[in-house]
């Protein structure tokens, strides 16, 4: 199977070493920050004028935390009332077995090619280059899915996967693959030339594959939302539906999606509602050909789900609703894009879902991959408190590090020895802080500052200056001004 290295957790490098080549492509920081910008002042626009958005956000966080304590008894419950409207679900415990439920039922079906309606559930168990290599051709319908998939690149954005893509490109790669030597890069023209790309897709293959952005309980429904209409096309034209899901997507009631697709829509793209929003039951009894799927399947995929879950802090990541402004305001996203994460989960909410996923095996970079600013907590509109999950994960992995006997060689760990000596004693300190005066007094510049120092503080100097160190220190003036007083 030909996986996605940049992307797989397992074999992508640790996030400061991926993010290297993002900081030097000025054409990706621009096509990134332009994009999240735009989204992000519609959603400004959106939040602003719901007076009572505070209150959406509350709801919203208690109804899927709500789902998430008995989420036991919800999925048994979506499961009854979609089999008995005619689906049929089967339970995934990781990536490997959702992929062979699938690629079973395509069998069954005899299928050698599939439609997809976007879903990042699909890229986290790698499904795209499993089927391909099993023979079975895959064509996403999703217009930024199809960007990605011509242009053999990978996602950088869970809502915008071609994020960090300009007009420009997507012409060229339209051109080359589609054949069309004179496309321009009209935006009306781009997208015509994909809708005639696709609709020979959508009339010809019998089977389709979709996310869910929920599934609910109460009637055993499932609910897609999406802006382009290519996901009521899957829906509506295959005679066969496969959809993959969390199981942590599931609402208790069909009313809940009052709250969740008000929050979601203004949350992800800025917009009062989503164009298209489709919920389907099962099969309808009866049905004409044409007229639905008339062989539906619901995979529920667990893949470390249920061990999240388990965990205090960390379960409140499972509340996510995938709607990325988390990632739209996070700074350092902002600067290096959604690939260098190396994971189909970007962002504030890929640095705590990721490692996690992995079981902290993987992607222990992540944590890091915030200046726990707070802003994703503040925009989530499930109130996911991300810095309190970063720092629970960062002490996961420093307690993974304590066990490793390579720590007697790392550099910060001899450091923090050191200092936790030096720190120990009142006269090593102050002794200490004589050395360290003595010594930065060579690297002092008449302004005071010191602009390069050598072996490992070049690092820091490399960026930034350092304020030069006081003749004196503060015990010391405070000291001299009370021996002042006392004469
Ligand atoms: S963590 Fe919150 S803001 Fe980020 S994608 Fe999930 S729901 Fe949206």
């Amino acid at each position: 199977m030909n996986l996605h290295p940049q992307l797989d957790p397992t074999l992508a490098p640790p996030f400061p070493q991926a993010a290297l080549p993002m900081l030097r492509n000025p054409q990706l920081r621009k096509n990134v920050a332009h994009a999240t910008d735009v989204i992000q002042a519609k959603r400004a626009k959106l939040v602003a004028e719901k007076t009572d958005w505070q209150q959406l956000r509350s709801g919203a966080s208690a109804l899927r935390a709500h789902a998430l304590e008995n989420l036991g008894f919800y999925l048994e419950q979506f499961e009854t009332r979609c089999t008995a409207a005619g689906g049929h679900v089967h339970w995934a415990s990781d990536a490997a077995e959702a992929r062979q439920i699938i690629l079973d039922l395509l069998r069954q079906e005899n299928a050698t090619e599939v439609i997809k309606i976007k879903t990042m559930t699909s890229a986290e168990i790698q499904l795209n280059p499993f089927l391909e290599s099993a023979g079975i051709n895959v064509f996403e319908t999703d217009l930024a899915e199809l960007i990605i998939q011509l242009g053999e690149d990978e996602p950088s954005h869970i809502v915008v996967p071609a994020l960090h893509v300009n007009r420009s490109q997507v012409r060229e790669i339209f051109a080359r693959r589609m054949g069309l030597a004179n496309l321009s890069d009209d935006p009306q023209i781009l997208t015509t030339a994909a809708r005639t790309h696709l609709r020979h897709k959508f009339l010809s293959i019998p089977t389709a594959i979709s996310g869910a952005n929920f599934l609910i309980a109460e009637t055993g429904s499932v609910a897609v939302v999406e802006s382009e209409g290519n996901g009521r096309m899957c829906l509506t034209l295959p005679r066969t539906m496969i959809t993959l899901a969390g199981i942590e997507k599931v609402l208790p009631r069909f009313q809940d999606l009052e709250v969740m697709l008000q929050v979601l829509a203004r949350s992800a793209t800025g917009e009062r509602m989503n164009p298209y929003t489709s919920l389907w039951t099962g099969v309808a009894s009866g049905v004409t050909p044409g007229d639905g799927p008339q062989h539906f399947h619901v995979v529920l995929l667990d893949n470390q789900r249920s061990s999240i879950l388990a965990r205090p802090t960390e379960r409140q990541t499972l509340k996510c609703i995938r709607c990325a402004a988390c990632i739209n305001t996070c700074p350092v996203y902002r600067q290096t894009g959604g690939h260098a994460y190396g994971s189909v989960y970007p962002g504030p909410i890929g640095a705590i879902l990721t490692p996690q996923l992995m079981q902290m095996h993987h992607a222990q970079s992540l944590p890091y991959a915030s200046s726990l600013c707070g802003a994703c907590y503040e925009v989530c509109p499930v109130k996911i408190n991300i810095p309190e999950v970063l720092i629970d994960l960062r002490a996961k992995v420093t307690d993974q590090e304590r066990e490793q006997p390579a720590r007697f060689f790392d550099l910060m760990y001899i450091g923090m020895k050191m200092a936790n000596f030096i720190f120990a004693r009142p006269a090593r300190f102050h002794a200490a802080q004589r050395l360290a005066r003595i010594g930065l007094r060579l690297f002092t510049r008449r302004d005071g500052w010191i602009h390069s120092l050598p072996s490992l503080g070049a690092k820091w100097t490399q960026t930034r200056d350092l304020c030069g160190l006081p003749t004196q220190t503060f015990r010391e003036w405070y000291a001299g001004q009370s021996k002042t007083e006392a004469k």
